[in-house]
């Protein structure tokens, strides 16, 4: 974030304020679950950062956003973790130390709320830099949001045990805020825009993979756990099935057993046999025997209420058993009553087992008084009912319930059941804790894995086009810099020749002639010559300079020629005078040379405004021996030349041989 536009100011606002509005509504309220008031608590955290880093208070910015990091940083711990690494129970341990008595799934903020806001978060703090993944954070908060509205939609058909998106309103405040950074960054990334697509992309398409993957492998997970849970059930109902056929099975055994005999059985011998029945099936409230008139003879155990109801007669004190009492006894047929209110105050069905004499008389009839609690509470005895709710119920009636203190998970499965006849419903619904326990935690790994990579593959990917970046520009200054110096050469070597070269004739001039002297004039005898153009002014006052300049060349030009093909230096002394410098020349080949330009001079066709040819005069001087002095020895060819000029030009004089001396 470097500016504070209005625009994102005005988003994190509307935030914020919506946080507070719900958060407030919440509190007057006074209903709804934790989670939702953490939820609102630290969006409002981030969104008060937020505001307070566009203001520019980036230290107290910080602050809050810390605040805000520890929770959600525990949460996404919580929801990633492996069971055996840190169980349930240990996180319950801690959340309930840390929170006065609050498990961690009554408070925790739902996963995909908590894993935006803690991106959101953290591209605030580092306030959405570039370089530091300022772009994929916001790039991976919208595909999380994005991932939130389509659970919106579909958690009121398929309800998950784990809370994968908030509330609309809680996501409608992410968005704002997303907006907001998204606003206050733009503008900083727009500059390397290039740089920012390659490396945003293709780290979005892995996060993309990331989260269709999670979403497989959460489907999964979520599948087989529920799969394993109503299996469970299955098994729960099963187990109950066959405890009522054992019941059934030993009911006719225990009838069976009286029809050996001939009469009706004494009180003894019943509360005998009765006594092991009973202790083997507790949920047999009693066991009596009744007469071929229904009534009521022994019963076991001998309670008082028991007691009281010896010798009532059946078909006439109990109108709801009336059927079942005469299917025993006149029919020989197994006769049950429906599930009705026993005389002991609670539901129950009675059985009612023919002992036959022969094959159309009978003794009596054994009745059996099955409690439904009783049963299903030796049924759920089996199970950890702190941990697992279980209903019997008839219809609409709960028969027997057992229902434990913590929240109920989303999951809930009725299995129907054939209890003699009759048919109940047996209701499982484990608690949140229990399925939170076994809920596997690798899709949501994976999926924390994959976004990880998909930074990190940012990071390089940036890193990597900020350097290419930076190897172009450094490119282009170099050759910019290679260029630069060339021409600095050519330009320092032209300048170096034109301090040496006279730039209308392009011979040595002046400089040359003496350096070339200096450095190489050890031969003797060494001769000079200086040459001047006669009544040169006359050229120029008639034709113009630049005739002038074109004679000045093509005597230069003729010159040349003559000097270097005897080894001599042809230079241009200043004016229209030149000189020549010849190694290992005597007077008279010096004269020689001088002779031959002049009369190649004369021969040039070169001529005066009248007519008249042009002309040279040349004087010459060779040094024989001794060291080089040069002024003397230009004074003496100077002075050969006026002389040549003083006898009426055109012609050369040499001056008298020079011999220098050390001295
Ligand atoms: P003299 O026979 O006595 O040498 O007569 P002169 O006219 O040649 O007299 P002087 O040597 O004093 O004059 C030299 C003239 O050469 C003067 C100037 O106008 C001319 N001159 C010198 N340098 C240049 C040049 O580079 N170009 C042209 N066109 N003329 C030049
Ligand atoms: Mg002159
Ligand atoms: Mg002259």
């Amino acid at each position: 974030m470097r500016a504070s536009p209005l625009p994102a100011c005005l988003m994190t606002g509307m935030a914020l304020a919506l946080t507070a509005l719900v958060g407030g509504l919440h509190v007057i309220g006074g209903t709804g679950p934790v989670y939702a008031v953490s939820e609102r608590v630290l969006i409002g955290m981030v969104a008060l950062a937020q505001l307070m880093m566009l203001a520019g208070w980036r230290q107290s910015a910080r602050v809050v956003l810390s605040m805000a990091l520890i929770p959600l940083t525990v949460t996404l711990l919580s929801y990633i973790l492996p069971e055996y690494w840190v169980s349930l129970a240990a996180w319950d341990r801690w959340s309930r130390r840390l929170t006065q008595g609050l498990e961690l799934d009554a408070w925790r903020p739902s996963l995909l709320l908590a894993l935006s806001l803690t991106l959101l978060a953290t591209a605030c703090a580092t306030r959405a830099r570039i370089q530091l993944g300022g772009p994929l954070l916001m790039g991976i908060t919208v595909l999380l949001l994005l991932s939130q509205l389509r659970f919106g939609v579909a958690s009121t058909s398929t309800p998950h045990v784990l809370r994968y998106a908030a509330g609309p309103l809680e996501q409608l405040a992410l968005w704002g805020l997303l907006g907001g950074q998204i606003l206050a960054a733009l503008p900083g990334w727009k500059a390397r825009a290039t740089i920012v697509h390659r490396a945003l992309w293709p780290s979005l398409i892995l996060v993309l993979l990331a989260l269709l993957l999670w979403h497989q492998q959460k489907n999964f997970t979520e599948r087989e756990l529920n799969a394993q849970v109503r299996s469970e059930a299955q098994r729960l109902a099963d187990r109950l099935t066959s405890e009522i056929n054992e019941h059934q099975a030993a009911m006719s055994r225990f009838a069976n057993v009286w029809s050996l005999f001939d009469q009706v059985p004494s009180q003894e011998a019943w509360s005998r046999q009765a006594a092991l029945y009973h202790d083997d099936f507790r949920y047999f409230l009693n066991i009596a025997f009744i007469d071929r008139d229904s009534h009521i003879v022994h019963v076991h155990p001998q309670s008082n209420v028991n007691r009281g109801v010896i010798g009532t007669r059946l078909f006439d004190a109990q109108p709801a058993g009336r059927d079942a009492v005469r299917q025993a006894l006149l029919e020989q047929q197994v006769g049950r009553t429906d599930v009705i209110e026993l005389l002991q105050g609670v539901p129950g069905i009675i059985h009612y087992l023919p002992i036959p004499r022969d094959a159309t008389h009978t003794l009596g009839a054994v009745a059996m008084v099955v409690s439904l609690p009783i049963l299903a509470e030796t049924l759920f005895n089996e199970v950890d009912t702190r941990r697992t709710a279980l209903v019997l119920a008839e219809g609409e009636q709960v028969l027997a319930s057992q229902v434990p203190t913590t929240p109920l998970g989303p999951w809930r499965f009725d299995t129907l059941l054939d209890v003699a006849g009759q048919p109940l419903r047996l209701g499982v619904q484990p608690d949140r804790a229990s399925l939170l326990e076994r809920h596997d935690r690798y899709p949501i790994a994976s999926l924390s894995i994959g976004i990880a990579l998909a930074y990190l593959l940012y990071l390089v990917l940036y890193a990597y086009g900020s350097l290419a970046r930076q190897h172009r520009t450094l490119h282009a200054s170099n050759a910019e810099l290679h260029r630069e110096i060339r021409t600095r050469t050519e330009l320092q070597q032209e300048i170096e020749w034109l301090a040496r070269h006279d730039e209308l004739t392009q011979l040595p001039n002046r400089r040359l002639f003496l350096e070339t002297l200096k450095a190489k004039g050890e031969a003797r005898p060494l001769s000079i010559l200086i040459c001047d153009i006669d009544h040169f002014k006359r050229i120029n006052d008639h034709y113009g300079h630049l005739v002038g300049d074109r004679y000045l060349n093509q005597l230069g030009e003729l010159g040349r020629g003559v000097t270097e093909a005897h080894g001599g230096l042809f230079a241009r002394y200043g004016g229209e005078e030149f000189v020549a410098y010849l190694p290992e020349t005597t007077a008279d080949q010096a004269f020689l040379i001088a002779e031959t330009i002049r009369l190649r001079v004369k021969d040039a066709d070169l001529h005066h405004h009248d007519g008249s040819v042009l002309t040279v005069s040349i004087g010459t001087v060779t040094l024989v021996t001794g060291p080089l002095e040069l002024d003397a020895l230009m004074q003496a060819a100077d002075d050969a030349l006026y002389r040549a000029k003083a006898q009426g030009r055109n012609r050369v004089m040499a001056a008298p041989e020079l011999a220098t001396s050390l001295s």
